[in-house]
């Protein structure tokens, strides 16, 4: 009866580990001769019940203790020895289970990386390829020695459908990337992958909260791989790890990946270098909730390529550098277990680059135009001047396809390669700096610039590029510009435009204004601007691209330097010098070129000194010497903080840069000190463009009315922005991240963090506001519709979705509605105007400034009603229906504000409330046989008084 024997395992020559050696041979040698699991299994399957063993003699007969009963199973003689698997094998039910769990471990385990099936890349995990029909199995060999040790994965898209997934934008969708790996407890063969706790950290190691950290925490697993020991590694099988997004790439929803292998992924590529194991794969993703219409595929699927980097962090972690909310660094943070002595619990560190590692070095990846490369680069190594005045020079540099250091394993995605790549696009122009950093340091050790060729073709766009609702499902902490207001998405193919119309005034062929040539000729490749006038079309065109993607790769590489938003920096900057061409060089147009810096279109040609800002500002100095910059004591470091919030201060993307923000000083899109002058010209700008589009294209044979009609609608469009802008000024209030200078007198301004918008620049945005509104001779105007309404037509499309699609269909013409179009603009400005938050901070104010004797609600209110009525209303003959159009609008405004007074502060409820009735009084008694004016007093009749 084979029952008496069992399988006790031993194995020959297990006892002494083989060393290991390079060669797949050898690996296998080692396996089938040091794995015990292997040896036993094999004797298992290929003898039936445990096997006599009397081939290899692994097998020994055990003592006899137990019997088999009447029920054929076996029972113990004693309850120790039926546990004993000495006499386990012989019973039926146990051998079962034992030959199942075998077959189960069998095809759990990772196959030999024989050479005929698998290529090898040794590396910091090597990596086995498969091939033939092993094609698409990925094996990994992880050192012992880096048991418990953290790794980043990386994901980065590296071949994209120009819509959905974009061509060097990060891949993850979960921003938890850092893994190590241990040996599962209780377990022989498999191997645990785990999330490293970052977020909370014991200081001390021998304080009190340490140790119970170490009591209380568990850090739970994600997966576990069977793995085999080969000499000082273990082997094991990654394909369905990579196939299930390597647990950083999870469906579009969140959820972790649905997509199997089989059906979704496919690896195309594979090797490893002794830092980093670089993985090509090629994949199906899910459409992203909300795209419509821009779903190409039947499927529902989008195709796409990622490169997968498992990173080896550094060795020695980076010295750190305290993060300060006076210089805007991103930050890594994690709250400290052992922080129990009531000081703060949150601890940040600046992210930045380790210039001990050699200096920071930019790939022009090879999809960037050969005729862009050196503005790229010349964008890149601005950043150089900042670090040499922080002790660093020569700390910042980009290398070309074809320089002399041009790396020969150079690959988009590659964890050791910062890269600035170009990707085609369809949706809106944007750019985005995503970093990856050490988050024990915060140290960076990668840094990727993206930036979309829509930005170079949307000029000369016949459509306006559609606002694509991927916008929605923007990767967290990307720093795109999806996080702006979409209106503003359109900003700089505006500005382009506009910039196009004026200088069509100067040039002779219009053609080449609507068609501009978008590569810089040489006359421009020192960089200076080609003045406007006098220069062709095309020439100016050149000039401004190559100003404004120079400018756009100095914002970005400021992100992967570490830098945030600056949105307050342009305020630094006096309104005059912008006209001044040797301070704007030396300058800039902005103390940051981190803030979001509009195309410069001035009205005036001789203030034209540049289009966009030539090099980074006095900020910009001041934080790359907080970040990089070597200090004798932490005062010395805090004292260069306090002196930034003192002179060039910081504001970011927490702090309101939209148009209901509260700093009128920080905003999107403004430039210089005095926004309100800025805002003023753009007005007038927009006017000029209107007059000078409309004439050159009358002039013109064969030039489009549409264009114009594009053109114009840029106009007004920048015009409402700046308006609302504008509206930031009234109850504006100025927050200040200066600390205390120490001086006691609370009597002086400059002492107190918060400053309210005086009354003059208060009373000046109001008036600057409500003149363009004025109905009948304001920008938004019945004048403007008399002068350009019947010279606007518009295209008419066939089908849904954004009109930049080429699927769309447009050869309808339709004449614009400009009325209409003028009340939505309208509608934009005083919505903004009357937005709670404003509301309540200009009642707040009135409180607050104590004898400031500033606007308030009510004052706000009636002289709006005076721009829409006039002092009294006029007899109806002089009244046209743009300005009843008008009237009715604010009418409404006011009503909806009411109706939702539980937004509201309740003071501002009864001031509309007033407002209302004061403007039922006067319909009511000037109302005669107007039935308009009947129609506003029955409107308003119930705040009757
Ligand atoms: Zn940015």
């Amino acid at each position: 009866m084979g029952w008496s024997r069992a399988a006790i395992l031993r194995v020959p020559g297990s006892s002494s580990v083989h060393p290991f050696r390079s060669t797949v041979v050898a690996a296998v040698a080692a396996a089938l001769a040091g794995v015990a699991g292997l040896g036993l299994l094999s004797s298992a399957l290929s003898t039936g019940e445990g096997g006599s063993g009397g081939d290899v003699g692994w097998l020994q007969p055990a003592a006899r203790s137990a019997v088999v009963g009447a029920d054929g199973l076996l029972h113990a003689a004693d309850h120790k020895a039926a546990s004993d698997a000495a006499t386990a094998a012989a019973d039926p039910a146990t051998a079962k289970m034992m030959k199942e769990l075998k077959q189960a471990h069998l095809q759990s385990m990772p196959p030999l990386p024989v050479g005929h099936l698998f290529d090898r890349h040794p590396g910091y995990f090597t990596v086995h390829t498969g091939k033939g029909l092993a094609s698409g199995r990925l094996l990994l060999e992880v050192p012992k020695a880096v048991m418990d040790t953290p790794f980043m994965v990386l994901a980065q898209v590296t071949a994209g459908d120009a819509e959905a997934f974009l061509s060097g934008v990060p891949a993850n969708t979960v921003g938890r990337t850092v893994f190590a790996l241990r040996k599962t407890k209780g377990h022989p063969d498999t191997l645990d992958l785990y999330r490293p706790l970052m977020d909370l950290r014991a200081e001390k190691a021998d304080s009190p909260m340490a140790a119970s950290l170490r009591e209380g925490y568990f850090p739970g697993w994600v997966r576990t791989f069977p793995v085999r020991s080969i000499g000082d590694s273990y082997l094991l099988d990654a394909t369905p790890w990579v196939g299930g997004g390597m647990d950083v790439v999870t469906d579009n929803d969140g959820r972790p990946a649905p997509l199997s292998w089989e059906r979704g992924h496919r690896l195309v590529g594979a090797t490893a270098y002794p830092r980093n194991v670089e993985l090509d794969v090629q994949m199906k993703r899910r459409s992203l909730d909300g795209l419509g219409e821009s779903v190409v595929s039947p499927e529902n699927t989008f195709s796409t390529q990622v490169r997968y980097s498992i990173v080896a962090l550094p060795d020695k972690p980076m010295e750190t550098r305290a993060a300060d909310s006076r210089v805007g660094y991103f930050g890594t943070s994690f709250v400290s277990a052992d922080a129990i002595d009531g000081g703060r619990l949150k601890r940040t560190f600046a992210n930045r680059w380790n210039l001990a590692n050699g200096p920071i070095v930019f790939y022009v990846d090879p999809t960037v135009p050969a005729e862009y490369r050196r503005t790229v680069k010349r964008g890149v190594e601005e950043w150089e001047k900042a670090f040499a005045r922080a002790g660093h020079p020569g700390a910042i540099r980009a290398v070309l396809p074809g320089d002399k250091d041009w790396p020969a394993d150079y690959s988009m995605g590659d964890a050791r390669y910062s890269s600035i790549n170009w990707a085609p696009n369809l949706g809106p122009a944007y750019a985005m700096g995503p970093t990856d950093a050490d988050p024990r340091t915060g140290e960076i050790f990668k840094g990727v610039v993206v930036l979309t060729a829509n930005f170079v073709q949307s000029a000369a766009s016949d459509v306006n590029v559609a606002v694509s609702p991927i916008a929605k499902d923007a990767p967290a902490g990307d720093e795109s510009l999806w996080s702006m207001e979409s209106d503003e998405l359109q900003m700089r193919a505006r500005s382009l435009r506009m910039l196009a119309a004026l200088a069509a005034d100067e040039a002779d062929d219009v053609d080449a204004v609507s068609r501009p040539a978008v590569g810089p000729s040489t006359d421009k490749a020192n960089g200076h601007m080609m003045p406007m006038v006098g220069a062709s079309a095309a020439g100016v065109m050149a000039a401004v691209i190559e100003q404004v993607l120079r400018y756009l790769v100095m914002h970005e590489v400021g992100h992967v330097l570490g830098l945030r938003h600056n949105f307050k920096a342009s305020a630094s900057m006096p309104f005059a010098k912008l006209s001044d061409k040797a301070w704007v060089e030396a300058n800039g147009t902005s103390s940051s070129v981190m803030d979001y810096l509009p195309m410069i279109v001035r009205k005036n040609p001789a203030d034209q000194v540049v289009y966009a800002s030539p090099t980074i500002g006095a900020y910009d100095y001041s934080a790359i010497r907080y970040g990089y910059g070597d200090f004798k004591s932490d005062d010395a470091r805090l004292a260069l903080a306090q002196s930034v919030a003192m002179t060039t201060p910081f504001a970011t993307d927490n702090d309101g840069a939209g148009v209901t923000g509260a700093d009128p000083l920080t905003s999107y899109w403004d430039l210089s000190g005095s926004p309100l002058e800025y805002h003023a010209e753009s007005m007038a700008v927009a006017r000029k463009v209107l007059r000078i589009s409309k004439a050159s294209t009358a002039k013109t044979a064969g030039s489009p009315w549409l264009d114009f009609g594009v053109v114009a609608q840029d106009a007004l469009w920048s015009s409402v922005l700046s308006l609302a802008y504008a509206t930031k000024f009234i109850g504006g209030v100025v927050p200040s991240r200066a600390a205390s200078t120490g001086s006691p007198s609370s009597a002086s301004s400059s002492s107190s963090p918060v400053t309210l918008v005086d009354v003059a620049t208060e009373k000046r945005a109001l008036s600057l506001i409500l003149r363009e509104l004025h109905p009948r001779n304001g920008l938004l105007g019945s004048a403007t519709v008399r002068e350009y309404g019947a010279h606007m037509v518009a295209r008419k499309c066939f089908g849904a979705g954004g009109a930049g699609l080429p699927t769309e269909q447009c050869l309808g013409v339709a004449a614009k509605p400009l009325v209409s179009e003028l009340r939505t603009f309208r509608g934009r400005v005083l919505g903004a105007l009357l937005v709670p938050s404003r509301l309540a901070r200009i009642t707040e104010a009135t409180v607050l400034g104590g004898s400031r004797r500033g606007l308030t609600v009510a004052a706000l209110l009636r002289a709006t009603t005076a721009t829409f009525f006039g002092a009294a209303p006029a007899p109806a003959a002089e009244v046209d229906d743009l300005q009843r159009d008008a009237q009715a609008q604010w009418v409404g405004l006011l009503l909806n504000a009411v109706n939702a007074s539980e937004q509201h502060h309740p003071l501002a409820v009864a001031a509309v409330a007033g407002e209302l009735s004061r403007i039922h009084a006067m319909a009511a008694s000037a109302a005669g046989e107007d039935a308009h004016l009947q129609g506003l007093a029955i409107l308003t009749a119930p705040f009757h008084f």
